[in-house]
């Protein structure tokens, strides 16, 4: 059994611009994000928003902006019947040289104090090498989704190490971890791989 479902937020959840999400109305959720999220919702552990957010050290948007988009994304997410039980965000620009901005993985040390996670149980899902970077940081279970720009990398990288999970989208990671949990109940089940 799991922990913890760690979730990347642009890229996996809704749609990656580059020019930042700056409002409500740039956080478009990708397709079947929320019923993910709602079948997620069903298994007992904390799902947990981990996101790097430049766009406030950038001085592009300030924190109530960033704020009031999460505001947003959580009445969505409740009203499809699912959770968000934290977000941590990361508002440093990258010159920064930060702990908390993935690659680094501090967010997920922050979660796993705050929660009481056994990191090496929890899984993170992402769309890219910096997700997986902090997941393989912290010995968590990088599920990785074809859904953000890097997608060719991520296949590069599935090559290279089997024991990453690659998956179309965040409906496709929720309903093999959904299989995952019901397969490892009662017993400490290796990750097996989906590909
Ligand atoms: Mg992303
Ligand atoms: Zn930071």
């Amino acid at each position: 059994m799991i922990d913890a479902i760690f979730l990347d937020r642009d890229g996996t959840l809704n749609v990656e611009r580059a020019d930042y999400v700056k409002s409500i109305d740039e956080l478009v959720l990708l397709p079947g994000a929320l019923a993910a999220l709602g079948s997620l919702s069903a298994l007992t552990v904390p799902i947990i928003l981990i996101t790097n957010q430049s766009v406030i050290g950038r001085g592009i948007v300030d924190q109530a902006a960033v704020d009031a988009i999460h505001a947003h994304l959580h009445t969505q997410v409740r009203a499809s019947g699912g959770r968000l039980d934290a977000i941590y965000v990361c508002p440093h620009h990258p010159d920064a040289h930060c702990g908390c901005r993935k690659p680094q993985p501090g967010m997920l040390l922050a979660a796993a104090a705050d929660f009481q996670l056994d990191l090496a149980r929890c899984v993170f899902i992402g769309d890219s090498l910096s997700d997986y970077a902090a997941a393989r940081a912290v010995g968590c279970q990088p599920v990785l989704v074809r859904t953000g720009r890097q997608m060719r990398q991520l296949e590069q990288l599935a090559d290279s190490d089997p024991s990453v999970i690659l998956m179309d989208d965040l409906r496709a990671a929720a309903a093999w971890l959904m299989a995952h949990e019901q397969h490892s109940v009662g017993c400490d089940t290796a990750w097996r791989s989906a590909r």
